[in-house]
């Protein structure tokens, strides 16, 4: 039978090949056995298809309950599959919450200076004086030049800037 030499594969640890052969006898029985279910399960898992795996597991859960003679075993590749699972997702999360500082990434050899970012180039910063006025103000971040060294704008960024301090640069 296919499903046996399929399991033989999967326990040799030829789970692409063993996966072939699982397809294969689905695509040929019209009721699925549900031990073909559990092996579907565990081999899933094996190939790091764990969301597979666990729909298979559950499967194989409510097709036999408790009686099943894999049910052990199901139980554990399903509790593995799940906490695999969430630490795939964990770990997609954290890399996706990396991308946006990627971008933030500059080359100071590339880009010596850029638009001091607070007076927007203008070399004086404007605040809103009590009556509604402009008040102009000489911008200390660039020393009103209008524009920042790229080691400064790298501190700004990480608001480490101190323009008393380091307007020297
Ligand atoms: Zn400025």
């Amino acid at each position: 039978m296919k499903m046996d030499e399929g399991v033989e594969l999967m326990n040799q640890g030829n789970f692409e090949k063993a996966e072939e052969l699982f397809r294969e006898v689905l695509l040929n029985v019209e009721v699925v056995p549900a031990d073909l279910c559990f092996y579907f399960g565990k081999n899933s898992f094996h190939l790091d298809k764990f969301s597979q795996s666990i729909d298979w597991l559950n499967k194989y859960i409510e097709l036999k309950g408790t009686s099943g003679r894999f049910f052990d075993a199901a139980v554990e590749y399903l509790k593995l599959a799940e906490e695999e699972q969430q630490f795939q997702s964990t770990a997609s999360q954290i890399q996706n919450n990396k991308e946006p500082r990627k971008r933030e990434f500059i080359n100071c050899e590339q880009t010596p200076f850029v638009v001091c970012p607070v007076c927007s180039g203008q070399g004086v910063s404007i605040e809103r004086g009590s009556l509604g006025t402009s008040i102009y103000k000489a911008c200390q971040y660039c020393k009103e030049t209008g524009r920042m060294s790229c080691e400064n704008y790298k501190l700004f960024l990480v608001g480490k800037f101190d323009p008393v301090l380091k307007n020297d640069h």
